[in-house]
This record gives C-alpha cells, sequence and structure tokens, in this order.
C-alpha cells in the first residue's frame, strides 16, 4: 500500500469504496495515477467535469477570477454570479437561478420552492412531495426522503416527512397518489441516473407535465446528472417537450468546482423572498467564472456532436458480444453486460478505461469534446472486456 492510500485509509471517513488507484492529473478525456498509468476517463467524476481535465478556457477563466477575487459572500454584486444567471435564463427561458453548491443542496431548495408556493396559494397543508420508485435526489435528510429507494433510508430514520413515491412510467398511479395527498409537487428525473440510466417514457413525461399544469401543482425536474448538454440538449426536458416549474441542476454546471443551480419559471420566480433561502458560498465568483465558460460553449454545434456520439456508442454496443442492452440518451449510457457491471469496471480499470456503475449496469458520462479517436479506442475495450 502506497503512503497515500495509507494515510487515506487512516484518516477519511470510510464511506467509500475507492479503486486502488491514485489519480494525479490529466488533460481533457485522459488521466494519469501516480505510477504515470494512463487512462481514458470516460466517467468525468460522475458527470462533473464536462469539457474534460483541466480544459484550457475553464481553467483561464478560473484562474482569472482567482486572481481577481476568490469569494465575497452574498452581501455585495460579484460579475460571475450576475453573468451565469444571465446566461442560464436566457439560454433556457427561466427567470431567476438560485445559486447553491451540490445537487442536493439545488434540490432542497427546489423542495422549500414547492412548499411555500403551495402553502402560500393552497394552504400549509399542501405540503406532499410526489416522486418516483428508484430515484435519486441527494444525500440530506430530505433529499433522502425524495430519494425513491428504500435502502437509503433504513439507517437515518426518521427522515423528512411529506415525501411520497410511485411507480416511474405509470401516470395512472401516479395521479391516483396525487389525488390522495395535498400535493405541492412533483419531482422526476427525465433520465434516472443512480437508478439504472433508465429514460422515462416520453408519454408518462407528458401526461405529468400536462396534469401538474392544470392541478397547480410544481414540477419539479431534477437535472443534477442530465443537465448541461449532457443528453443530447442543454437539459434534459427539452428531449420530452415539456415546461418545468423548476430545474435542479449541479454537477455538469461547474465544470469540476462545486456549484448547484435552481431554475425557477416566471410563476414561481419570486415565491422566495429576502431571508427565505441563502447560502454562504453559493454564486461564488470562482465557481460561476468556472460554468460561465462551460455553459457558453454549449451550443447546438456540441449538441450535435453529442447526439453523434451517442449514435456512434449505440451503434457499437447494442449486439456486442456479452452486452445484454444499451440504454440512455446524448452522453448518459447504461450498458446491461452479461458479467455483473462491477466486475466490467474493475476489468476495464486494468486495461486504462475509467467506467461508473449504475445499479447493475455499467455507465458512461465521457466528456462532452471527448475526441472521436480516444472515444473508439475507450469503447473497444469495453467491448473486449464484455466479450471475454
Ligand atoms: C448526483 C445527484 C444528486 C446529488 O448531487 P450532489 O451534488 O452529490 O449532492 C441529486 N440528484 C441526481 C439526479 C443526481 O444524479
Amino acid at each position: 500500500m502506497s503512503n497515500i492510500t495509507a494515510i487515506d485509509k487512516e484518516y477519511v471517513a470510510n464511506t467509500y469504496n475507492r479503486f486502488p488507484i491514485e489519480i494525479s492529473h490529466g488533460k481533457g478525456s485522459e488521466v494519469f495515477d501516480t505510477d504515470g498509468k494512463r487512462y481514458i476517463d470516460m466517467g468525468t467524476g460522475i458527470g462533473v467535469t464536462a469539457f474534460g481535465i483541466s480544459d484550457d478556457e475553464w481553467k483561464n477563466a478560473v484562474v482569472e477570477q482567482l486572481s481577481k477575487v476568490q469569494h465575497m459572500s452574498n452581501l455585495y454584486y460579484t460579475e460571475p454570479c450576475a453573468r451565469l444567471a444571465k446566461l442560464i435564463c436566457e439560454k433556457t427561458g427561466m427567470s431567476k437561478v438560485f445559486f447553491g453548491n451540490s445537487g442536493a443542496e439545488a434540490n432542497e431548495c427546489a423542495i422549500k420552492v414547492a412548499r411555500k408556493y403551495a402553502a402560500d396559494k393552497k394552504g400549509s397543508d399542501y405540503y406532499t412531495i410526489i416522486t418516483l420508485e428508484n430515484s435519486f435526489h441527494g444525500r440530506t435528510l430530505t433529499t433522502l426522503a425524495a430519494t425513491g429507494q428504500e435502502h437509503y433510508h433504513e439507517l437515518f430514520q426518521p427522515l423528512t416527512p411529506g415525501f411520497v413515491h410511485t411507480p416511474a412510467n405509470d401516470f395512472e398511479a401516479l395521479k391516483k397518489t396525487a389525488k390522495q395527498h395535498k400535493t405541492a409537487a412533483i419531482m422526476i428525473e427525465c433520465i434516472q441516473g443512480e437508478g439504472g440510466v433508465i429514460p422515462l417514457d416520453a408519454d408518462f413525461v407528458k401526461k405529468t407535465a400536462e396534469y401538474a399544469n392544470e392541478n397547480d401543482i410544481i414540477l419539479i425536474v431534477d437535472e443534477v446528472q442530465t443537465g448541461n448538454g449532457r443528453t443530447g440538449e442543454l437539459y434534459a426536458y427539452m428531449n420530452y417537450g415539456i415546461k418545468p416549474d423548476v430545474v435542479s441542476t449541479a454537477k455538469g454546471l461547474g465544470g469540476g468546482l462545486p456549484i448547484g443551480a435552481v431554475l425557477l419559471s416566471a410563476k414561481v420566480q419570486n415565491v422566495l423572498g429576502f431571508g427565505d433561502h441563502g447560502s454562504t458560498f453559493g454564486g461564488n465568483p470562482v465557481s460561476s467564472a468556472g460554468a460561465v465558460s462551460i455553459l457558453e460553449r454549449i451550443d447546438d454545434k456540441l449538441l450535435e456532436e453529442v447526439k453523434a456520439k451517442s449514435k456512434y456508442i449505440f451503434d457499437s454496443l447494442i449486439g456486442a458480444e456479452g452486452v445484454e442492452s444499451v440504454s440512455g440518451m446524448g452522453l448518459m449510457i447504461g450498458i446491461k453486460t452479461k458479467k455483473p457491471a462491477g466486475g466490467v469496471v474493475k476489468a476495464c480499470m486494468e486495461k486504462g478505461v475509467l467506467c461508473l456503475t449504475a445499479k447493475d449496469k455499467v455507465r458512461l458520462l465521457p466528456s462532452l469534446n471527448i475526441p472521436q479517436n480516444i472515444l473508439e479506442e475507450a469503447i473497444n475495450i469495453i467491448k473486449s472486456v464484455c466479450a471475454e
């Protein structure tokens, strides 16, 4: 065991079962360990380093801002935060943005917005939030309550009350649940990421959005993983032709620095007033400057490239030996392999490709601009491991 591994094992809390490699540095889609071994990065820190490791534009934006001011609190105006909010609203048609630091925090804010809207409009007993079975919304006690997977709940009772779960893609069940409760919001991931890279049915999403709109129930779309170009559209809901009231996002938005954002439609833009919510680091100038450099580059041309690379991955893997099925959208891909996913990921790592798992799938979240030749190299290695 090397020194770094030994120190980590002794002093870092035991919540992560790390792979036995120590990452040293990287560039773009290539990363090196402390022994100098090269890996192709098909996980991007779980969909975070949207344009790859230490990409120049993001790095320049961050370094430039670092040399001006790294933090000032939300008592004052700073340029990157304002610019980022404007950019997000212009690109989505949403009206206002609240900034936090993570996906869970973004969802916490989204839930607060929905509960306050419903309380103001219908009464404080309208607090129920409906989420889907097999969903994932975060690790705080409230977002765990939102997460529709029992095994996350067991050890941490009592969780925040007021959450109920219904099966994905069953609109009648959802409607029944919404009628049984005084419902404030319905919260969905368009593609269940941690749940196994499972896109929701278009019909279910459309009907759910219509039902929410007709009944003045807030529709929250959790775009923490699916957002910021990942699925071939700027946000995954855009693939479904719906207009959410609230969108939460994080992961890829910061390009590697912590940031979370809640996008508020015109209907809910003024639900939160002075003092109703806040965050010390939210809208931090350095994170925001990095995020501006990410969002500015997610244009139609890049999204077309994401779709083309997605098609290449699907075409290469569907029907390949040892591959049962391929799911997902854009560069958010789940592979059901004949062999257990964990073993495939380990073998790929040994052959120089870093992949993720999601439930029983091998999950790929490469950088949005991964060069085609590096992508092909990675896919060929994954195929050879699946076929072994
Ligand atoms: C990762 C994730 C979260 C939690 O984000 P954190 O930044 O880890 O708090 C929430 N929702 C979805 C869909 C995610 O994929």
